[in-house]
């Protein structure tokens, strides 16, 4: 479904990412990973997407950073022949109430999540134009559309991840680029892996479907808004999180 076309996950070492990698590569797609760190995760994914036939790279590359995106996006262009399907999937949680949260830690997370999907669409701005089709995936979370206690700059990065994707999605659509956000509610991954048994479990017990959520749920998601079945849908949100946010 996705032969030889190239997709672009950040931050697609672990987790999610990974899996939406993975998910990808199976329908065909040749998967480029812009990481902050290459690590053995790394090398497994790449490696797994390999396994099933299609070309896979991770780069070092810090999405935060505008200099270093816009390397990474002249590189796809000169030496893979640029970019088809972008995932902005890397984020990063700096939790704290309120009271408490450092400028620093609003910055950081705000920058990762926020500032990192504008850096790679205003750098891949170009290719869309001139391939006149693309995808654009933002992952987003319920907290950006219902808050969360503790979670002022991530909730804050993630509704201003929707407002990017909306207007990205008006600004591409005459060139028949689509671009949508998924809001997860919990997916179990080194993220949520950090919450207190606790703290899990009133998670839990406040989803109606019972469960976190795994991360194929939300790279089936990915898969079906990069497949030709999507091609009418363009500058939704649309939640996989069990009910959570009903
Ligand atoms: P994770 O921590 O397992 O993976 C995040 C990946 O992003 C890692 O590979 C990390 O190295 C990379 N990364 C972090 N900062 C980066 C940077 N500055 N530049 C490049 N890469 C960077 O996280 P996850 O749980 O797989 O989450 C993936 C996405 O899904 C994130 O945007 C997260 O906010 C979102 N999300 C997760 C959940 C959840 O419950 N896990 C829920 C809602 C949304």
């Amino acid at each position: 479904m996705l032969k030889g076309l190239n997709a672009v996950v950040t931050g697609g070492s672990r987790g999610i990412g990974r899996e939406i990698a993975l998910k990808l590569a199976q329908n065909g797609a040749n998967i480029f990973i812009p990481d902050i760190v290459i690590s053995e995760n790394t090398e497994q994914t790449l490696s797994d997407c390999r396994a099933l036939g299609v070309q896979a790279e991770a780069m070092v590359c810090d999405v935060s950073s505008f200099e270093a995106v816009k390397e990474f996006c002249d590189r796809m262009a000169k030496e893979f022949g640029g970019v088809d399907i972008l995932v902005n999937n890397a984020g990063i949680t700096r939790d704290g109430l309120l009271g408490r949260m450092s400028e620093e830690n609003f910055d950081a997370v705000i920058a990762t999540n926020l500032k990192g999907a504008f850096n790679f669409c205003r750098n891949l701005y170009r290719n869309f134009l001139g391939r006149k089709s693309g995808r654009i995936i933002n992952i987003s979370s319920v907290v950006g559309l219902n808050g969360n206690i503790g979670q002022v700059n991530y909730s804050a990065a993630k509704a201003g991840l929707i407002g990017l994707t909306k207007s990205v999605a008006k600004e591409l659509a005459a060139r028949n680029v689509t671009c949508n956000a998924i809001a997860p509610g919990f997916i179990q991954t080194a993220m949520t892996d950090a919450l207190t048994p606790e703290v899990r479990a009133q998670y839990e017990a406040s989803i109606p479907l019972g469960r976190l959520g795994i991360p194929e749920d939300i790279a089936n998601l990915a898969l079906f808004l990069c497949s030709p079945s999507a091609s009418y849908i363009t500058g939704e949100v649309i939640r996989c999180d069990g009910g959570l946010a009903m």
